[in-house]
């Protein structure tokens, strides 16, 4: 019975671990450091993120989809030209929770990898940073993500997609400034609730005391 326990405990905590090593919600509690992050562009929020971004001195990080990049390539070679960090959140942004072929790893690998050459190809980054589409963070995912050299990051908060009034919207992202946070929002669509508090918002993060930064250097990832 011992033995049958100290086994489970075992595989216990070889998944764990496993699941753990490549996968980030947050940075430390103990830093006075927090990321903002923007999902599914370059998109029609893009460019007026960037002027934010640029008038605050915030260096981000950005989830792009590479279906976009191919759409959007000036945009995003401007987002690189800014400084700010690049992140492969896939493809097409298929959504593996739902997925049920039994194709699902070589899918996934597909995504991931047919982003990375975009991304690489069009813009000349080496992406280390990955986001799944929906943060579908089950093991088969992130093995294959680790397996490729990716890190999968998550968030801390983030609900900018929301159907909720914006005065709410912006109430609980402050509301969740903390050390450490790592910041979801979007900027394929307009975004007006995101885009009007923006600057408030970053105001009110360095007004707490805490430094914006990007996903890597939140981590100490060690990608520029
Ligand atoms: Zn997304």
């Amino acid at each position: 019975m011992k033995k049958i326990i100290s086994i489970a405990a075992l595989i216990c905590l070889f998944v764990c671990f496993s699941n753990a090593k490549n996968f980030y919600t947050n940075g430390s509690a103990d830093i006075k450091k927090v990321a903002l992050t923007f999902d599914d562009g370059p998109g029609k929020a893009t460019e007026e993120v960037l002027e934010i971004l640029k008038e605050k001195n915030v260096r981000a990080t950005f989830f792009m989809l590479a279906s976009r990049v191919e759409k959007d390539i000036e945009i995003a070679k401007k987002v690189a030209a800014a400084g700010h960090e690049i992140g492969n959140h896939t493809y097409w942004h298929v959504n593996f929770y739902s997925y049920k072929n039994n194709d699902k790893i070589n899918e996934i690998e597909k995504e991931i990898l047919s982003a990375k050459k975009v991304i690489k190809d069009k813009l000349g980054i080496d992406t280390k940073l990955m986001r799944f589409p929906y943060g579908y963070s089950k093991s088969d995912g992130l093995e294959v993500a680790q397996n490729l050299g990716y890190h999968v990051i998550n968030w801390s908060f983030g609900m900018d997609w929301e159907n909720i009034p914006a005065q709410q919207l912006h109430k609980k992202y402050k509301q969740a400034i903390k050390n450490g946070a790592i910041f979801l929002m979007h900027d394929l669509p307009k975004n007006e609730k995101m885009l009007s508090f923006l600057r408030e918002f970053i105001d009110e993060i360095r007004s707490q005391g805490c430094e914006i930064v990007t996903v890597s250097e939140l981590l100490n990832l060690g990608q520029k």
